[in-house]
Formats: C-alpha cells, structure tokens, sequence
C-alpha cells in the first residue's frame, strides 16, 4: 500500500506480529516464561540485542507486544508501554519524570489528584495544583523547577478544554515535559502528541477498552521518553497481563466507530438537554454556547461521549433525577457500550470538603452522562422522562 493508511485501518492491521496458522488476529499468549534454544538466543533477548519474548512480567509476551504495536500506531506514537490500569500508568509516568517536581492543571480525576497530593509527596514527588483560573502561575512553578505539566482536557466533569499547543511551548520553553491524560477524548477524538505534547497517559478501562470488561493504562511517547519507564513498571510490577491485553487489543479494533457513534449521540442529546428548560445548563465541548467550544473545535477531531448537565434543582433532586434513570446506569465510570450517569457529588469529587468543590465549580445539580451505544432517541426520552421529577 502506498498511501498511509487512516487510523480505522491501523487500528485493525496495527500490529506486525502474525500468527503461524493464518489467524487474522494474535492468539493470547497465556504463560509467564519463554523458552530459549541455547544460552546465546536468551542473552540476546535478556542483554537487549534482539527483540523477542522473555517473561511477561517484564512486557516481553508477543500479546502485549502486539496490543503495545497497535495503540502506537493508532496514536501515531514511536512507543508504547501498557499498563495493569490507568494509575499504574500515572505512577511509573509520576515516579520517573516527576522528580523535580509536578504542575497538575485544572480538575483531574479523584484517584490522580489522591496520588499527587497524598502518596507522591512520601517518595519526594511533589506537586503544584493550578486551576483554569489560575494558569498564570504556571510559568512561576517552572521557575521554581517543576519539570512535568500535566492536564486532562476537556476535564473531568465541567469539560473545560486546556490549550494544549499553548501550554506545550511554555513548559518546553523551561525544559519541562507535558503529559496528558487523553482518557475522555480518545486518540479518535484528540492526538496531544501532535499539538506538541510529549507523553500521553490512558486509563484504557475507558473508551479504548470500550466495554466496561477490562482494567487497563498506557503511556505513549517517544522511544527516547518511554524507554526509561520499562524498568518501573517492570519492577514496580504494574504490567498488563495477556488476558486483558488480548481483551484489549480486540476493543481497539472497534475503537474508531465505537468513538464516533458516542460523539455523535453526545451532541444530540446535549443539543436536547440544552433546550429542556429543567436543565440549567448543558456542558459539552460541541455546544457553540460553550465556553470551550472553538478551541475544542481547533485541537478536536470529536467532541467525545461525555456530556455534564447542571438540573435547575438542588442535590436532592438531581439525586431523583439520577435515580429515576433507567437506561442509564448510576455508575461512577465512563467511555464503555453502556450509558452511564453519576452525580460528581457523590461519586468522583465526594471526598473533597464543599469549599474546595466550590472552587472547582463541582456544583450538587451536576450530573455527568457518558452516552454509550444505545439508540440516541431512548436516551433522550430516559432523561425526559427522569426529569420529570424536578420542581418547575
Ligand atoms: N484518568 C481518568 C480520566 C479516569 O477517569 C480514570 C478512572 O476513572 C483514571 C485515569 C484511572 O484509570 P484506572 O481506573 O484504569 O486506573
């Protein structure tokens, strides 16, 4: 083939590894060891002159080897490294190039913010929290330092929409790396690693694994940045295991038109939400009235699957609102077949005191949507008819 082919393509024939009998696709390799012939094959393999199975443990399985070759490719990264979940991949990222010091922008998810504020600053690792409203001060804590930027965008569960383009050439400017949780958009959706970022982090038990059946992470960046990370996750040992990495490597096949089904079922009931007069507002990065709509429009190939409606009622009846759903499931996750709905309040942002909420915009009549697969049409009349429940 002479063109290079588009991302549905790569995401299918990603991998060179073939199987020896013609299947079209890599059976699991289910063991923890590999065998050698003579000493001289294993030294090859375990002093790093040939590439080739070892012990799993150490990522050297051809499943993971495989599933590692097609994310690369589907993001267009020189490298990739997978991970047991999302956090495992934080970790070796946060451990290996966070030494100097993190600067954490806007909201991320609890279990991140956790990580950096509570275990990290045990190890020495120490961060920087800088809200949308305070990115002034990023150049101030590169000044002080601080050698890793890292930002979800859009975030988690207001969709604010970080500039990733900007903020890559005033970490750059400071010799700093930025990193990006890319878990809500997708490498469908949005490709940091070509706006100038230089490693991008998944909780692939999101969009990329897409069926709410496997827990699973990646890091993604140049041979040179990942590299380093192998012996982390290596001796930490936060590596995939096949089974979930074959789990893995079938969702990513599915992975573009799963994406883009979601976006455009998001839209449409973002545009319903936005005019049904018991929802005081409608947060989606592809609504126009948006705040964050034209630079989402600019560094975006889709608005994603995640929507954030604010019901004009308190806690308690969002909490009604919520419980009355039926096709929507009231679980805290995101990005699966399923459509999921929860209240931040209760769920992600609970263990934060009310002021802190307050200063990250959570409000009580938040309740975030992650639209799955079913008919648009039934997901709207499920949050019609949950609606109903709010005080006019
Ligand atoms: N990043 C984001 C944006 C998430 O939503 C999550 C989990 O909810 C994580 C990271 C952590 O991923 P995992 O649960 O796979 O460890």
């Amino acid at each position: 083939m002479t063109q290079t082919p588009g991302q549905s393509t790569r995401a299918i024939h990603g991998t060179s590894l073939k199987d020896a009998h013609g299947a079209p696709h890599l059976p699991i390799y289910n063991t923890t060891t590999f065998g050698f012939e003579n000493t001289e094959d294993l030294l090859d393999v375990v002093e790093g002159r040939k590439a080739g199975a070892l012990y799993t443990r150490y990522g050297l399985n051809p499943t993971t080897f495989a599933l590692e070759e097609t994310i690369a490719s589907i993001e267009g990264a020189e490298a990739a490294l997978a991970f047991a979940s999302g956090m495992a991949a934080e970790t070796a990222l946060f451990v290996q190039y966070g030494r100097d010091g993190v600067v954490c922008l806007g909201d991320a998810y609890g279990g991140t913010l956790e990580l950096l504020a509570d275990q990290l600053p045990l190890l020495g690792v120490e961060t920087t929290f800088l809200l949308g409203s305070e990115l002034s001060g990023l150049e101030g804590a590169l000044q002080a330092g601080a050698r890793l930027v890292f930002f979800e965008t859009p975030t988690n569960p207001a969709l604010e929409v970080f500039d990733i383009a900007e903020i890559s050439e005033v970490a750059h400017r400071y010799g700093a790396l930025v990193s990006i949780d890319n878990t809500f958009a997708s490498p469908v959706n949005q490709r940091p690693l070509e706006l100038g970022a230089d490693i991008v982090v998944y909780s692939a038990t999101k969009y990329l694994g897409g069926h709410s059946d496997v827990t699973a992470g990646f890091l993604l960046g140049s041979e040179e940045l990942i590299t380093p990370v192998r012996g982390w996750r290596k001796n930490l040992g936060t590596t995939i295991a096949p089974e979930p990495a074959a789990l893995l490597a079938r969702s990513l096949r599915t992975l573009t038109i799963r994406v883009q089904a979601q976006n455009a079922s998001a839209q449409a009931i973002a545009e319903a939400m936005e005019a049904d007069p018991r929802v005081a507002q409608a947060l989606y990065p592809g609504l126009p009235s948006f705040s964050g709509h034209k630079l989402a429009a600019e560094q975006m190939q889709g608005f994603g699957g995640i929507l954030t409606i604010k019901v004009d009622g308190d806690g308690a009846a969002t909490s009604r609102v919520a419980d009355r759903l039926e096709l929507f499931t009231l679980a805290p996750s995101l990005g699966g077949a399923e459509s999921l709905a929860t209240q931040p309040v209760t769920t992600t942002h609970h263990g934060l005191d009310p002021q802190e909420r307050a200063r990250r915009g959570i409000t009580d009549s938040m309740i975030r949507l992650s639209v799955g697969l079913e008919d648009t049409a039934d997901l709207i009349a499920d949050l019609t008819q949950a609606l109903g429940e709010v005080p006019q």
